[in-house]
């Protein structure tokens, strides 16, 4: 798969990607990440890329001809299935959303900042506008950060253990079941029995049970029909 990513800040985006599971997505050759500083695209010698806003109001606008110069210059070195604006006006990001887009080839994230993207660029070339929360950041980079992140770790083949991600909290609907290592005594606490019992089927009957549980008490809303 492959991700490149419109930004006006590329430094912000350096570390999320050379650690861990993404670092080993990217070595392994199953995720490629390109960064792109917008201001390549800039109006002006200036790097300018944003602009009053019309009808007056605080905040600078982020200008349509840098994103269209820059989207349709990077499209033709790939087709993207999908150019997404991060924005808190999105849909929320979701695992069910995170498995979808793990499914695509091609995929070009745009970062806000300021007040935004000028709505011309949403209007003619954004196919998804994806939120990472009910709050507002200050740019789009963490939010992509997130996005790719979410992704990223579902690529077969990127965890060592293919089926692990299955069991994570949101697939099915549930949150995962509370999880313990050694020792099997901490300071008085014991790990629950049944997971030394070395019976299997048990074992998983706990953890869904568990599951069901923890999804009651803090998520009733996802047992939802
Ligand atoms: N004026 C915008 C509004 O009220 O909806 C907020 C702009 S915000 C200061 C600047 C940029 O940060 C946005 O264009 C977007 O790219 C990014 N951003 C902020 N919050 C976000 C969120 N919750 N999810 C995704 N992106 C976000």
């Amino acid at each position: 798969m492959k991700i490149d990513i419109l930004t006006v800040l590329p430094e912000l985006l350096e570390s999320p990607f050379q650690h861990s599971i993404l670092k080993r997505a990217k070595e392994k050759g199953l995720l490629e990440i390109r960064v792109h500083h917008l201001r390549q695209w800039a109006v002006n010698e200036y790097g300018q890329v944003d602009d009053y806003q019309y009808g007056g109001g605080a905040g600078m606008v982020m200008m349509p001809e840098p994103l269209a110069n820059a989207i349709e210059a990077l499209s033709k070195e790939a087709h993207y299935d999908e150019v997404i604006y991060m924005t808190p006006d999105g849909s929320l990001l979701d695992q069910r959303m995170s498995n979808q887009l793990s499914l695509k080839e091609n995929i070009l994230i745009i970062c806000g900042h300021y007040k935004g993207i000028d709505q011309r660029i949403r209007d003619q070339f954004v196919t998804l506008e994806v939120s990472i929360g009910s709050y507002v950041l200050s740019g789009g980079e963490l939010a992509a950060a997130v996005l790719v992140d979410t992704i990223g770790r579902l690529l077969p083949g990127v965890l060592n253990d293919e089926t692990s991600a299955l069991f994570d909290s949101f697939q099915d609907d549930l949150l995962a079941p509370p999880v313990y290592t050694r020792p099997a005594d901490f300071r008085g606490a014991k790990v629950p029995e049944i997971l030394l019992s070395g019976d299997p089927k048990k074992i998983e009957d706990w953890r869904h049970e568990q599951s069901l549980q923890r999804t009651q008490e803090r998520r009733p809303d996802l047992l939802e029909p």
